[in-house]
Protein backbone atom coordinates (compact mmCIF):
# COMPACT_ATOMS: atom_id res chain seq x y z
CA UNK A 1 0.00 0.00 0.00
CA UNK A 2 2.50 2.53 1.02
CA UNK A 3 4.99 1.22 -2.10
CA UNK A 4 1.68 2.25 -4.11
CA UNK A 5 1.17 5.83 -2.47
CA UNK A 6 4.60 6.36 -3.21
CA UNK A 7 4.36 5.00 -6.91
CA UNK A 8 1.38 7.21 -7.25
CA UNK A 9 3.10 10.28 -6.00
CA UNK A 10 6.02 10.18 -8.43
CA UNK A 11 3.39 9.12 -10.82
CA UNK A 12 1.98 12.20 -10.41
CA UNK A 13 4.98 14.69 -10.24
CA UNK A 14 6.07 13.09 -13.75
CA UNK A 15 3.02 14.02 -14.80
CA UNK A 16 2.88 17.77 -13.44
CA UNK A 17 6.89 18.06 -14.83
CA UNK A 18 5.69 16.81 -18.31
CA UNK A 19 3.30 19.27 -18.35
CA UNK A 20 5.28 21.82 -17.08
CA UNK A 21 8.47 21.63 -17.89
CA UNK A 22 9.43 24.65 -16.47
CA UNK A 23 9.15 23.54 -12.40
CA UNK A 24 12.18 20.65 -13.28
CA UNK A 25 14.77 22.64 -11.52
CA UNK A 26 12.76 23.67 -8.35
CA UNK A 27 11.94 19.67 -8.09
CA UNK A 28 15.04 18.93 -8.60
CA UNK A 29 16.39 21.11 -5.51
CA UNK A 30 13.40 20.05 -3.69
CA UNK A 31 14.12 16.16 -4.37
CA UNK A 32 17.58 16.60 -3.39
CA UNK A 33 16.37 17.79 -0.17
CA UNK A 34 13.92 15.02 0.74
CA UNK A 35 16.64 12.60 -0.40
CA UNK A 36 18.74 14.28 2.27
CA UNK A 37 16.31 14.30 4.87
CA UNK A 38 15.60 10.47 4.14
CA UNK A 39 19.28 9.81 4.27
CA UNK A 40 19.49 11.49 7.92
CA UNK A 41 16.25 9.74 9.08
CA UNK A 42 17.48 6.68 7.77
CA UNK A 43 21.14 6.49 9.42
CA UNK A 44 21.68 5.66 13.20
CA UNK A 45 24.37 8.08 13.22
CA UNK A 46 24.12 11.61 13.38
CA UNK A 47 25.86 13.23 10.87
CA UNK A 48 27.10 16.93 11.16
CA UNK A 49 28.21 16.90 7.53
CA UNK A 50 24.48 15.98 6.49
CA UNK A 51 22.94 18.13 8.62
CA UNK A 52 24.54 21.12 7.54
CA UNK A 53 24.19 20.29 3.94
CA UNK A 54 20.17 19.62 4.46
CA UNK A 55 19.93 22.77 6.49
CA UNK A 56 21.50 25.31 4.35
CA UNK A 57 19.50 23.35 1.04
CA UNK A 58 16.04 24.02 2.74
CA UNK A 59 17.56 27.85 3.31
CA UNK A 60 18.50 28.26 -0.29
CA UNK A 61 15.43 26.18 -1.60
CA UNK A 62 12.93 27.85 0.48
CA UNK A 63 13.83 31.24 1.64
CA UNK A 64 16.97 32.51 -0.50
CA UNK A 65 15.87 31.45 -3.58
CA UNK A 66 12.09 33.03 -2.52
CA UNK A 67 13.12 36.21 -1.76
CA UNK A 68 15.22 37.78 -4.31
CA UNK A 69 14.58 41.21 -3.73
CA UNK A 70 15.52 40.75 0.08
CA UNK A 71 18.99 39.18 -0.56
CA UNK A 72 19.13 41.64 -3.54
CA UNK A 73 19.25 44.36 -0.64
CA UNK A 74 21.05 42.59 1.94
CA UNK A 75 23.46 41.86 -1.01
CA UNK A 76 24.33 46.09 -1.00
CA UNK A 77 24.21 46.49 3.01
CA UNK A 78 23.29 45.60 6.27
CA UNK A 79 20.80 48.60 8.04
CA UNK A 80 19.53 46.68 11.32
CA UNK A 81 17.71 48.69 13.55
CA UNK A 82 17.82 46.64 16.61
CA UNK A 83 21.32 45.38 18.60
CA UNK A 84 20.47 42.28 20.33
CA UNK A 85 22.24 40.88 23.15
CA UNK A 86 20.89 37.03 23.43
CA UNK A 87 22.38 34.29 25.48
CA UNK A 88 24.45 31.41 23.56
CA UNK A 89 21.80 28.98 24.59
CA UNK A 90 20.46 26.83 21.60
CA UNK A 91 17.08 27.06 22.81
CA UNK A 92 16.53 31.37 22.67
CA UNK A 93 17.89 32.12 18.63
CA UNK A 94 16.70 35.35 18.93
CA UNK A 95 15.44 35.93 15.43
CA UNK A 96 13.29 32.42 16.03
CA UNK A 97 11.93 33.98 18.85
CA UNK A 98 11.14 37.30 17.36
CA UNK A 99 11.16 36.66 13.63
CA UNK A 100 13.73 38.49 13.13
CA UNK A 101 14.39 38.42 9.06
CA UNK A 102 18.22 38.91 7.95
CA UNK A 103 19.04 42.60 8.36
CA UNK A 104 17.24 43.05 10.99
CA UNK A 105 19.21 42.31 14.15
CA UNK A 106 23.10 42.55 14.83
CA UNK A 107 23.09 39.76 17.41
CA UNK A 108 25.91 39.64 19.98
CA UNK A 109 25.25 35.98 22.23
CA UNK A 110 27.45 35.11 25.18
CA UNK A 111 26.60 33.02 28.13
CA UNK A 112 24.04 34.46 30.07
CA UNK A 113 23.35 37.40 27.65
CA UNK A 114 26.06 39.73 29.37
CA UNK A 115 27.07 42.88 28.63
CA UNK A 116 30.46 43.72 30.84
CA UNK A 117 31.42 47.31 31.12
CA UNK A 118 33.63 49.60 29.31
CA UNK A 119 36.98 47.49 29.45
CA UNK A 120 38.87 47.74 26.42
CA UNK A 121 41.58 44.97 27.30
CA UNK A 122 39.12 42.64 29.30
CA UNK A 123 36.32 42.71 26.85
CA UNK A 124 37.23 44.10 23.76
CA UNK A 125 34.86 41.16 21.46
CA UNK A 126 31.82 43.21 22.80
CA UNK A 127 33.10 46.78 23.24
CA UNK A 128 33.92 46.12 19.23
CA UNK A 129 30.33 44.57 18.68
CA UNK A 130 28.73 47.55 20.64
CA UNK A 131 30.83 49.77 18.86
CA UNK A 132 30.31 49.16 15.45
CA UNK A 133 26.23 48.52 16.20
CA UNK A 134 26.24 52.15 17.76
CA UNK A 135 28.65 54.29 15.63
CA UNK A 136 28.54 52.88 12.24
CA UNK A 137 24.98 50.98 11.60
CA UNK A 138 23.42 53.37 14.05
CA UNK A 139 20.92 50.74 15.22
CA UNK A 140 18.05 52.65 17.08
CA UNK A 141 17.66 49.86 19.84
CA UNK A 142 19.66 47.77 22.19
CA UNK A 143 17.30 44.94 23.43
CA UNK A 144 19.12 42.67 26.22
CA UNK A 145 16.98 39.39 26.21
CA UNK A 146 17.51 36.77 29.35
CA UNK A 147 15.31 33.70 29.68
CA UNK A 148 13.95 31.08 31.74
CA UNK A 149 16.51 28.08 32.97
CA UNK A 150 19.70 30.06 32.19
CA UNK A 151 22.40 28.05 33.31
CA UNK A 152 25.15 30.71 33.34
CA UNK A 153 22.80 32.53 35.37
CA UNK A 154 22.31 29.14 37.65
CA UNK A 155 26.23 29.16 37.66
CA UNK A 156 26.78 32.60 38.62
CA UNK A 157 24.21 31.75 41.79
CA UNK A 158 25.78 28.99 42.66
CA UNK A 159 28.89 30.54 43.19
CA UNK A 160 29.74 30.20 46.38
CA UNK A 161 30.20 33.20 49.10
CA UNK A 162 33.98 33.04 49.48
CA UNK A 163 34.21 32.89 45.62
CA UNK A 164 35.66 29.78 45.19
CA UNK A 165 35.39 29.20 41.13
CA UNK A 166 36.36 26.11 39.53
CA UNK A 167 35.82 27.49 35.66
CA UNK A 168 38.75 28.60 33.47
CA UNK A 169 36.10 31.05 31.89
CA UNK A 170 32.86 30.65 33.11
CA UNK A 171 32.54 31.83 36.27
CA UNK A 172 34.86 34.69 35.93
CA UNK A 173 33.03 35.64 33.23
CA UNK A 174 29.22 35.28 34.53
CA UNK A 175 30.53 37.69 37.34
CA UNK A 176 29.92 40.47 35.51
CA UNK A 177 25.92 40.45 37.15
CA UNK A 178 27.61 39.79 40.47
CA UNK A 179 25.93 42.96 41.90
CA UNK A 180 22.74 41.52 40.57
CA UNK A 181 23.16 38.22 42.55
CA UNK A 182 23.95 40.30 45.79
CA UNK A 183 20.44 41.76 45.35
CA UNK A 184 18.11 39.18 44.59
CA UNK A 185 20.31 37.12 47.88
CA UNK A 186 19.28 39.96 49.72
CA UNK A 187 15.67 40.57 48.50
CA UNK A 188 14.70 37.36 47.74
CA UNK A 189 16.72 35.37 49.89
CA UNK A 190 13.59 33.28 51.42
CA UNK A 191 12.56 32.23 47.32
CA UNK A 192 13.67 28.71 46.62
CA UNK A 193 16.97 28.40 44.41
CA UNK A 194 15.07 27.78 41.24
CA UNK A 195 12.98 30.93 42.24
CA UNK A 196 16.28 32.85 43.13
CA UNK A 197 17.57 32.14 39.87
CA UNK A 198 14.44 33.43 38.01
CA UNK A 199 14.86 36.79 39.79
CA UNK A 200 18.27 36.84 38.73
CA UNK A 201 17.91 36.36 35.33
CA UNK A 202 15.69 39.77 34.91
CA UNK A 203 18.12 41.51 37.66
CA UNK A 204 21.21 40.72 35.37
CA UNK A 205 19.41 42.18 32.35
CA UNK A 206 19.36 45.29 34.51
CA UNK A 207 23.00 45.42 35.50
CA UNK A 208 23.49 44.82 31.63
CA UNK A 209 21.78 47.76 31.01
CA UNK A 210 23.41 49.56 33.35
CA UNK A 211 26.76 48.32 32.07
CA UNK A 212 26.15 49.86 28.24
CA UNK A 213 26.28 53.14 30.20
CA UNK A 214 30.22 53.25 30.81
CA UNK A 215 30.12 52.98 27.09
CA UNK A 216 30.80 56.60 25.89
CA UNK A 217 28.77 56.42 22.11
CA UNK A 218 25.87 54.49 23.95
CA UNK A 219 25.54 57.35 26.56
CA UNK A 220 26.21 60.16 23.66
CA UNK A 221 22.98 58.44 21.36
CA UNK A 222 20.71 58.28 24.53
CA UNK A 223 21.88 61.88 24.96
CA UNK A 224 20.74 62.65 21.24
CA UNK A 225 17.45 60.27 21.12
CA UNK A 226 18.95 58.11 18.44
CA UNK A 227 18.95 55.25 20.91
CA UNK A 228 16.65 53.55 23.41
CA UNK A 229 17.91 50.57 25.71
CA UNK A 230 15.30 47.68 26.64
CA UNK A 231 15.35 44.62 28.60
CA UNK A 232 13.39 41.28 27.96
CA UNK A 233 13.08 38.23 29.48
CA UNK A 234 11.84 35.05 27.52
CA UNK A 235 10.60 32.12 29.35
CA UNK A 236 10.32 29.21 26.75
CA UNK A 237 8.70 26.64 29.71
CA UNK A 238 5.87 29.32 30.02
CA UNK A 239 5.87 30.51 26.19
CA UNK A 240 6.21 34.46 27.26
CA UNK A 241 8.08 37.44 26.54
CA UNK A 242 8.49 40.52 28.55
CA UNK A 243 9.94 43.92 27.60
CA UNK A 244 10.77 46.90 29.65
CA UNK A 245 13.11 50.15 29.40
CA UNK A 246 16.00 51.14 31.16
CA UNK A 247 14.11 51.80 34.43
CA UNK A 248 12.95 48.50 35.23
CA UNK A 249 9.93 48.60 37.22
CA UNK A 250 7.91 45.30 37.66
CA UNK A 251 4.88 46.67 38.04
CA UNK A 252 4.85 48.14 34.64
CA UNK A 253 5.87 46.17 31.63
CA UNK A 254 6.18 47.83 28.44
CA UNK A 255 4.47 44.29 27.13
CA UNK A 256 3.98 41.22 28.37
CA UNK A 257 2.58 38.26 26.22
ZN1 LIG B 1 21.35 31.25 29.17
Amino acid sequence: MANDSYENAIAGLTKLLSEKGHLGDVAAAKIRQITSDLEAAGSDQFDPLERIKSGFLHFKTEKYEKNPELYGELAKGQSPKFLVFACSDSRVCPSHILNYQPGEAFVVRNIANMVPPYDQKKYSGVGAAIEYAVLHLKVENIVVIGHSCCGGIKGLMSIPDDGTTASDFIENWVQICASAKNKVKSECGDLSFTDQCTNLEKEAVNVSLGNLLTYPFVREALVKNTLSLKGAHYDFVKGTFDLWNLDFKISSPLLNV
